[in-house]
């Protein structure tokens, strides 16, 4: 049964149950008191009989005394017909002590008859009498005097007239002789009557009320007397409307409020239904203020924020798609670490809802995590910049994370904070070590973790849980095979460029590099210069040390020359005992300046090697500029390296800036350019101190020992063959 046919039912059921209650009741207390009314106008109908007869019977009396008080018959016979003229009376008779007849009027009715003192149930009564006898001095009967009544259908009707219902006289077995009866209730009222004892009442068919009354002394003729019944059926309809009325009213009201009750539900359900099915977009209509209406309220704000929060959802799962496919683009695609680190981040902070966020690495030369990137720090961290961001390892929540790699998430209690000063603040925080594979028998030193991802404040200010946990730990995996993967990169690419001996940069990138410089100082209309140093008669030391000593030597001599440049700087080694050195916007004399103190240092400390020698070195030294003597990177490249000839062939220890050069101009005209001076070092003879502890002085030979002689007295020997005593 459906819930609107259970409310209506109740409804009808507490609503017709009293009005069909009520109705019962008040038809049963009417029909009580139409009853009662019934017998009431019985009695008053059978008082009203008695009376009448009992006045006939008084009546017929007065005249059979009055004729018995006259002796003489004659004037019996007057007074009788005047009695009977007078219509007191239908007849007289007057009989004789022996029973004769004295007088009879004419229409007297014959017997028997009902005595009005002494009634006898003899048969059906054709008169109603009042006898009285007549005595004579000695009380002897010498006549009776009879007076008479007939009994005919004027009797009966005067006497129905008398009470207003309905009179039948009985024959003395109870049948009706005469009735005043309409004929619909003749045969009712006689059926009922004779059924009767005494003066008892009964329910005639057809509803009247009947009541049998004598004989009896006073009133002589059985008689039964009827009233009409109360009439139910007009309350019966009465009552019978009303209780259709409120039927039809209650059914009506209990259809109305049924459904207006059931109908909200209804539209409730179905739209469950439909969010069910998916249409979050269904919303129920709001009437009026009742409980339903305010359900119907709930469930609409209800499925208005499950929309909102399910867009939310799909709008962070398609955002996480998005940073999901940009961090695999950007993993397989770059190596450019920052760019790794921020998209990483950045996935990382879609992913788990958090506020802010930050990467840092360790650096093994200060044994420091140091901030590479961040995101929504702002008023959190100490300082704007990431990189600014020092935090040494053990200390506080990052460092001990990087120390002990192991994870860590939770709370800062304002009593127990795991924060040192340098980190970001934070309300809650979940932070993972990057752990890139380690091979503990290469004996790795270091921290446990080569960096740190930390993510600050879930939004919602929840803490983060164990799945954020989880998915941080896969991207900090990813971000440790990206850092590696790039350190492996760099690494390689720094292995390609670099010289395995001296950590200089190699003749590669030299190339790489002069091209790049060139183009950077013709851009901005700076200077370029370039230094090429060629050490003296390294040949000697390799014979004389032997070749490991050699390596030593340049491996101290590349040493030096990069503690004596400044940052921006570069050294190259170009092949062999050659180097050269790039100077961004350098002139000359910046150059000359340069030169001088490389080959000082060079000079003033003779290269200790295996803590049994200190092998004496000098070094040659040649200088060009760009644009002024060379346009180009392999002319200025060139004007060094002939400067270098000029050095050696000006005694060695010592530069030489370039010869005379062809610079090559815009429109492509040729210029001859001055030559710079050449600009010479004070030369002494120590080359041949340097060689001599080891006797080395005597196996140079040929052309290097009048070098070193020229040198030593401090006199140029003029033009060399440089190519040649460089040995290219
Ligand atoms: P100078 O330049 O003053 O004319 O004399 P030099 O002896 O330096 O001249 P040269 O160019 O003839 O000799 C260069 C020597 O440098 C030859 C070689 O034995 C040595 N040499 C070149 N490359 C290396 C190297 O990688 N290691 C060592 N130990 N020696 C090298
Ligand atoms: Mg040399
Ligand atoms: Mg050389």
């Amino acid at each position: 049964m459906t819930l609107r046919g259970r409310l209506t039912s109740a409804f009808l059921a507490v609503v017709l149950g009293p009005v069909l209650l009520g109705a019962v009741f008040v038809g049963g207390a009417v029909d009580a008191l139409a009853r009662d009314r019934a017998h009431e106008r019985l009695d008053l109908a059978a008082g009203a009989v008695r009376t009448a007869v009992g006045e006939l019977c008084a009546r017929l009396s007065a005249s059979a005394d009055a004729l018995a008080v006259l002796p003489d018959p004659a004037q019996r016979a007057v007074l009788a017909d005047l009695v009977v003229s007078r219509g007191l009376a239908t007849a007289v008779q007057v009989v004789d002590a022996t029973g004769g007849p004295e007088l009879t009027s004419a229409n007297a009715p014959p017997p028997p008859w009902a005595d009005c003192a002494a009634p006898t149930p003899a048969g059906p009564a054709r008169a109603v009498a009042a006898r009285v006898e007549i005595r004579d001095g000695t009380g002897a009967r010498v006549a009776a005097v009879y007076v008479m009544q007939v009994v005919d259908e004027r009797l009966v009707r005067r006497l129905a007239a008398a009470t207003g219902g309905g009179v039948t006289l009985l024959d003395h077995a109870g049948a009706a002789v005469r009735s005043t009866e309409t004929t619909a209730d003749r045969a009712g009222v006689a059926a009922s009557v004779r059924w009767l004892t005494g003066e008892g009442t009964a329910v005639a068919d057809g509803g009247r009320y009947v009541r049998r009354l004598g004989p009896a002394p006073g009133q002589p003729l059985p008689l039964a007397v009827s009233v009409p019944g109360p009439d139910r059926r007009d309350l019966f309809a009465v009552l019978f409307g009303i209780v259709l009325l409120a039927g039809a009213l209650a059914v009506l009201t209990a259809a109305w409020l049924a459904r207006s009750t059931t109908r909200p539900l209804a539209e409730l359900a179905q739209a469950a239904d439909r969010v069910a099915a998916g249409d979050l977009e269904v919303r129920v209509p709001v009437r009026g203020h009742d409980e339903v209406a305010r359900l119907g309220g709930a469930f609409n704000r209800m499925t208005r924020e499950t929309q909102a929060y399910v867009q939310a959802l799909t709008a962070g799962r398609d955002q996480l798609r998005r940073n999901l496919r940009n961090l695999g683009e950007t993993l397989s695609g770059t190596h450019d670490l920052d760019r790794i680190l921020r998209v990483l981040l950045r996935t990382a902070m879609a992913a788990t809802g958090a506020r802010a966020g930050l990467v840092l690495l360790h650096d093994p030369d200060t044994g420091h995590l140091i901030g590479r990137c961040a995101d929504g720090l702002g008023e959190r961290a100490p300082h704007a910049e990431p990189a600014a961001l020092r935090i040494a390892v053990g200390r506080g929540l990052l460092g001990s994370v990087a120390a002990t790699a192991e994870p860590r998430r939770g709370r800062v209690h304002p009593d127990g904070a795991p924060l040192c000063p340098e980190e970001p603040r934070c309300l809650t925080y979940v932070a993972v070590p990057f752990c890139p594979p380690r091979d503990d028998a290469a004996g790795e030193s270091g921290p446990a973790a080569t960096g740190v991802l930390a993510l600050y404040d879930r939004l919602g200010a929840d803490d983060f849980d164990d799945v954020d946990l989880g998915t941080l730990r896969t991207f900090a995996g990813q971000a440790a095979v990206a850092v590696e993967n790039v350190r492996v990169h760099e690494e390689a690419q720094r292995l390609s460029l670099t010289d395995p001996v001296t950590g200089l940069w190699n003749y590669r990138y030299l190339q790489e590099s002069i091209r790049r410089e060139v183009e950077r100082a013709s851009r901005f209309g700076r200077t370029l210069a370039v230094l090429v140093l060629d050490l003296d008669h390294f040949k000697v030391v390799n014979d004389t040390y032997g070749h490991a000593v050699g390596d030593a030597v340049l491996v101290e001599f590349a040493r030096r020359v990069r503690a004596g440049l400044r940052e921006v700087d570069l050294a190259f080694r170009q092949g062999g005992e050659e180097f050269v050195v790039l100077l961004p916007e350098t002139d000359v004399d910046g150059a000359a300046t340069v030169a001088e103190r490389l080959g000082a240092a060079v000079r003033d400390s003779p290269v200790p090697v295996a803590d049994r020698w200190r092998v004496p070195v000098t070094v040659s030294i040649g200088i060009a500029v760009y644009p002024r003597h060379g346009a180009s990177a392999q002319r200025v490249l060139d004007a060094a390296d002939e400067a270098v000839y000029a050095a050696k062939a000006g005694g060695r220890d010592t530069y030489r800036v370039c010869t005379p050069a062809t610079v090559v101009t815009g429109g492509g005209v040729r210029k001859t350019i001055p030559a710079v001076p050449l600009l010479e070092l004070d030369c002494n003879s120590e080359l041949d101190v340097r060689l001599n502890p080891v006797s080395v002085a005597g196996e140079a030979a040929g052309a290097d020992d009048e070098e070193a002689a020229a040198t030593a007295s401090g006199v140029p020997t003029g033009p060399q063959t440089p190519r040649q005593s460089r040995g290219r």
